[in-house]
């Protein structure tokens, strides 16, 4: 068969990747000039398995009216005169019940842990040079009511198969040295060896290498305009260059999908959920954690990826723009001078923008659309790296008339969508 995914971001490469190993002929088409040139650029880097729970929880609620009203929080409103914006923020809220939340974290789990197992394949199978690193997570607290609470869940959270320990502040300290110079502000930390992080870009680069040598060929530089659909299939996707024709199609173009997949009468529950990273050469080693580290007050995170330190955090429901808030950049490097001071220039580092393709549950839209030629892979918010090998492998499975490993319940379109 021959496939045309649309969007090379990491969930199309994987995507292709997985299609292409399957025996299918698969063309991508990109609208940038290469790939992996947008949300999938320079993210938080963490292969983050265990921390998959959802945004939208009951206890995100009593902290909406303070982190509205702060220019240093870390979630920020901008209201829109948009449709898409206000029944995003509507259907957030009305998911933000404990069983909505306990649910699409077991259905997240499943596909994160589905996720790991086949990223880990693939980087023992395939020569993949990402900064990869099974450096494990370390979540620190600075507020010792948090940390209660997240010790409370550990037993909860080994039920649904993460391996986590609680520490208390000296043992983060041992655990990752370069934590000392905010040892007086901790209060413990939750530790899970099993998480690993990555360059998701470099991750995307080599796909891409992999991708054209195992024969799959590359649109570059070519806007899908819209889907062609006739006789309840779809039969091309236009670009300015041409019609590029398959006989089936994956919708991987991240935030744009949602105007693609409207024109064919399909609504995509997302928007773009919009963050900023910075990356740091790595000044002095021993002042850069190894570790990859959350800070839990802060929602930053942090990972070594090879000589450089990845800052990054922030999520704004702001609009489409991926322009960089000058302010939320010196915002996020006082945060990180404030955790490492030692580890590079945080000033001079490259600083980053990006709009996370979210839904309002959080659980990306995988597989099947009115059309049965076209599947979707879409919408994976905050964690798309983390799950872009487990969603490719579903939808893979899906094209091939495969009963995916793991139960598509969550991850499907629903019909009011
Ligand atoms: C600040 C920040 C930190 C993050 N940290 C992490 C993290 O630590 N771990 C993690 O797992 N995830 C993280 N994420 C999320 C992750 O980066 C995204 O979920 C992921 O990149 C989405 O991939 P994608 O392929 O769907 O989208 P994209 O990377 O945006 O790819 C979509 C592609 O489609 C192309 N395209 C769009 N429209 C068209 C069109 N009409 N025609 C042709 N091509 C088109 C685009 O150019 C793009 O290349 C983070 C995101 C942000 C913003």
């Amino acid at each position: 068969m021959h496939v045309v995914v649309l969007g090379a971001g990491v969930i199309g490469l994987a995507t292709a990747w997985c299609l292409s190993r399957d025996g299918h002929r698969v063309t991508l088409v990109e609208r940038n000039q290469g790939v992996a040139l947008e949300t999938s650029y320079a993210n938080g880097g963490q292969l983050s398995y265990s921390y998959v729970a959802p945004l939208a929880s009951p206890s995100v609620l009593p902290r909406l009216p303070p982190w509205l009203l702060s220019a240093d929080a870390p979630l920020r409103f901008r209201p829109e005169a948009d449709l898409q914006q206000w029944r995003f923020c509507l259907a957030f809220l009305l998911a933000c019940t404990q069983k909505q939340a306990d649910l699409t974290t077991r259905q997240l789990l499943a596909l994160s842990f589905y996720s790991r197992a086949l990223t880990r394949e693939l980087v023992e199978r395939e020569s993949l040079d990402f900064a990869y690193a099974r450096s494990g997570k370390l979540v620190v607290h600075s507020d010792a009511t948090t940390h209660a609470s997240a010790c409370r869940l550990l037993d909860y959270q080994a039920s649904l198969g993460c391996e986590q320990r609680a520490l208390d502040a000296d043992a983060c300290v041992a655990l990752e040295p370069a934590l000392a110079h905010m040892r007086p502000l901790l209060a413990g930390g939750i530790h899970t060896p099993s998480e690993d992080a990555g360059d998701c870009y470099l991750f995307c680069v080599g796909m891409e290498r992999l991708l054209r040598a195992a024969g799959a060929t590359f649109l570059l530089g070519e806007t899908v305009q819209r889907l062609r659909a006739e006789g309840g299939r779809v039969v091309a996707a236009e670009t300015a260059q041409g019609a590029v024709e398959g006989d089936a199609y994956v919708l991987a173009t991240g935030n744009r999908s949602v105007p693609l997949a409207r024109e064919v009468g399909i609504r995509l529950p997302m928007y773009p959920l919009k963050g900023y990273s910075l990356t740091v050469p790595i000044a002095d080693d021993a002042g850069a954690p190894r570790v990859s580290v959350t800070d839990y007050a802060q929602k930053v995170v942090y990972a070594r990826l090879g000589e450089s330190l990845r800052v990054a955090g922030m999520a704004e429901i702001a609009g489409h723009s991926a322009d960089p808030d000058p302010k939320r950049i010196a915002l996020l490097a006082r945060q990180a001078a404030s955790r490492f001071p030692g580890a590079g220039d945080y000033e001079g580092a490259h600083a980053w923008c990006g709009l996370r393709p979210a839904t309002p549950k959080g659980p990306p839209v995988l597989g099947a659309t009115p059309y049965p030629n076209l599947m979707l892979n879409v919408g994976h918010g905050a964690l798309g790296f983390t799950l872009a090998m487990g969603s490719a492998q579903v939808v893979a499975d899906l094209v091939a008339a495969r009963t995916p490993v793991i139960p598509l319940d969550g991850f499907t379109l629903e019909p009011s969508r």
